[in-house]
């Protein structure tokens, strides 16, 4: 079924809608250049140190928490309001800012042995409450930034999914980085909303056949038609809305927008490598934060080209799946199934 995308639809609505958690990625980018030569774990330090500052046993790794009030301000941090081991605020927006940060923490140091998002036990700091009204959360290269949402379009961003998105940004950037524009910029997206489900999935022991699969899920505002900001099974069917438009998102290369809006659409484009780790979980099944979630992050590892198109990622975890699992696995064959039904053959 060939269906059409108008990414001006939903005008404004839809313009802010789709630029959700861009700033994080200008923050990031800006600073990505300065990761490339400091602060890239694997890359750019000498291999002793690399392997010293990676290899610390899971459970070992130095969580470090910083809650901060905003309290409606511009300025950032904020107010400290909960420190690590500090008991429950009360605020919703604390609590869930500091509950969430651990979830995606534990989730790189449990199952990738990551020492926080840098590699090197990186402080997590948050500010809630940032600005009024404000309908957005980033990552600005050194801290999270949460928006309370203006209770219409956006009831706030303290979901799972949004919190793992934003620190897998961090990641990104801390592992080499990828250009936020065009391809790049959609697969710099992708991990993100990948590393966003799997954070959900595990936190509640799904598997993938079980999994929703949806990012953003009940942030939209009460009046809005729309179930999440995307859907990695369904891209293109989170949203459909008189106000904030049709998803935009395409599911295979055949619908791949070519736009200047959204940095070369990479909340649009980011459908199709966000569809093709949905259908390879669930061809290998099981739980998608195991061999898929591996094989991601290996590829994220290894790959040394922040310009790297949807073709040469999709390369890349065909590597990351040779050297983990072999040529004969099912992760390998199934790996390139999943890339070839969005329309990349590897
Ligand atoms: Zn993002």
């Amino acid at each position: 079924m060939l269906r059409v995308l108008s990414i001006r639809a939903g005008g404004e609505v839809a313009k802010m809608a789709r630029s959700l958690l861009d700033q994080s990625e200008k923050f990031r980018e800006s600073r990505s250049e300065d990761a490339g030569t400091v602060m890239v774990p694997g890359k750019a330090l000498p291999g002793a140190f690399v392997a010293a500052a990676m290899s610390a046993p899971a459970g070992l790794h130095d969580l470090h928490r910083e809650i901060y009030d905003g309290e409606n301000k511009a300025a950032l941090p904020g107010k400290p309001v909960r420190s690590e081991g500090s008991p429950a605020t009360g605020d919703a927006a604390v609590d869930a800012a500091y509950d969430n940060a651990k979830i995606v923490f534990d989730l790189y140091s449990d199952e990738f042995n990551r020492n926080s998002l840098d590699g090197k036990g990186l402080p997590l700091k948050a500010t809630v409450h940032h600005r009024r009204d404000f309908n957005n959360a980033f990552w600005n290269g050194s801290q999270m930034v949460y928006g309370d949402g203006d209770g219409v379009i956006f009831r706030n961003f303290l979901e799972l999914s949004v919190v793992a998105h934003e620190m897998s940004h961090g990641v990104v950037g801390f592992s080499g980085g990828l250009t936020y524009q065009g391809q790049s910029g959609a697969l710099n997206e992708s991990f993100a909303d990948v590393f966003g489900a799997l954070a959900v999935q595990r936190n509640i022991g799904q598997s993938a056949h079980e999994a929703d699969w949806l990012i953003g899920k009940g942030i939209l505002g009460p009046g809005i038609n729309g179930a999440a900001l995307r859907s990695m099974r369904a891209p293109g069917t989170a949203y459909s809305d008189g106000q904030l438009g049709q998803d935009p998102q395409p599911y295979h290369m055949d619908l791949f927008v070519n736009t200047s809006e959204d940095n070369g659409g990479v909340h649009i484009n980011s459908g199709i490598p966000n569809h093709a780790f949905y259908l390879f979980s669930v061809l290998l099944g099981g739980n998608a934060w195991g061999a898929p979630g591996h094989i991601w992050y290996a590829a994220l590892q290894s790959l040394n080209n922040p310009f790297a198109s949807f073709a040469d990622w999709a390369a890349e975890t065909m590597e990351a799946a040779t050297g983990l699992y072999g040529v004969r696995s099912l992760e390998f064959v199934f790996l390139r199934r999943a890339w070839k039904l969005v329309g990349i053959s590897v």
